[in-house]
């Protein structure tokens, strides 16, 4: 367990002095992710905005206070599951990342995380994340308006886990008509949470 902290802190390290694609040019500080990885629930967001760059560390805006909301209705602290993004340098302006920087930022990080922390449920938040993650574990992605809430159980020689993608609390604060579906997905996540205990 305590090489896992160990390697986890290292990959942190890593992350925050990583010259590996163009994003680092414009931010102020790199976000590795935080939490408790010990839970094994990772939350996987897009990309940092603005207030995360600012603090080097995830979902710390009003998208993250809505974060918080949803997770105070499954019972958990954000401190108690492992909060991270799919690239962890902010795109200028908050664009959408680049293919080839998800390419290069995930291979190099986000999948150690994953292999480091074995987790039992993964929460994507948002379309490029569900759209990483589906693919990574073999599973296609077609939409969030297809796919939000519901359970992919993926197990193979490495790791036994749930996905569950649900709506990115941004795009819930742009358009209030998904409040409903997205209460309703994290419905679908506390009952998986409770399975895992
Ligand atoms: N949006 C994300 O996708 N990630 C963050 O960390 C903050 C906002």
């Amino acid at each position: 367990m305590e090489d896992i902290e160990k390697e986890l802190e290292k990959l942190s390290l890593q992350i925050k002095s990583c010259e590996k694609c163009p994003l680092y040019k414009n931010r102020k500080n790199a976000v590795p992710g935080e939490g408790n990885w010990r839970n094994r629930i990772i939350l996987i967001g897009e990309a940092p905005g603005f207030n995360e760059d600012e603090q080097g560390r995830p979902f710390v805006g009003k998208a993250g206070k809505l974060l918080e909301v949803f997770l105070s209705s499954v019972g958990k602290k954000r401190e108690e599951v492992f909060i991270t993004n799919v690239v962890k340098c902010r795109p200028p302006n908050n664009r959408q990342p680049e293919e080839e920087e998800i390419k290069i930022c995930t291979s190099l990080y986000l999948d150690k995380q994953i292999e480091l922390i074995k987790p039992k449920l993964i929460v994507c938040l948002g379309n490029v994340s569900a759209n990483y993650i589906f693919k990574k574990f073999g599973l296609k992605f077609e939409s969030m308006n297809k796919q939000h809430g519901k359970v992919f159980s993926v197990s193979n020689l490495f790791i036994q886990t749930k996905i569950i993608a649900t709506y990115h609390p941004a795009a819930i604060l742009r358009n209030q008509n998904l409040m409903t579906a997205a209460k309703a997905d994290w419905e679908i996540i506390k009952e998986a949470i409770d399975g895992l205990l």
